[in-house]
């Protein structure tokens, strides 16, 4: 079996992050490293290595992750169309990407920048 991913060992309680949301499809805690006063990772927990490479019976899945980004930006208090959030998912090196298991960047607290860099 291949090595558990960082985000795993999240999800599995191996290593210390509390979690800002949870239910049977998904987790989410805090970036280690964020790039806006929130910044959340929304992470299947299923093993997806990146989003261009779910299949279809991911479905539900995908659906999750973005079903609990509403209610995490609901729960956060930016979800008020005069604040606001952003949804990012890095596919691939030239997007960024460098923890091989899916998850949604959710960024909100600040004016955020577009297009993206
Ligand atoms: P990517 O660049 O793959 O889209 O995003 C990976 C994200 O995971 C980065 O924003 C990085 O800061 C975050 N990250 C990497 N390692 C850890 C960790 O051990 N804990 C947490 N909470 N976030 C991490």
């Amino acid at each position: 079996m291949s090595e558990k991913t960082i985000f795993q060992k999240i999800i599995d309680r191996e290593i210390p992050a509390p979690l800002v949301y949870e239910d049977d499809l998904v987790a989410a805690f805090n970036d280690i490293n964020p790039q806006a006063p929130v910044h959340v990772l929304i992470v299947p927990k299923k093993v997806i290595s990146r989003v261009g490479e779910a299949m279809a019976g991911d479905q539900a899945t995908l659906g999750a992750l973005l079903l609990a980004a509403g209610k995490i930006a609901e729960k956060l208090g930016v979800s008020d169309r005069g604040k606001g959030f952003r949804l990012v998912i890095n596919h691939g090196r030239d997007a960024g990407e460098t923890v091989p298991h899916m998850h949604v960047h959710l960024l909100a607290g600040r004016s955020l920048n577009w297009p993206p860099g």
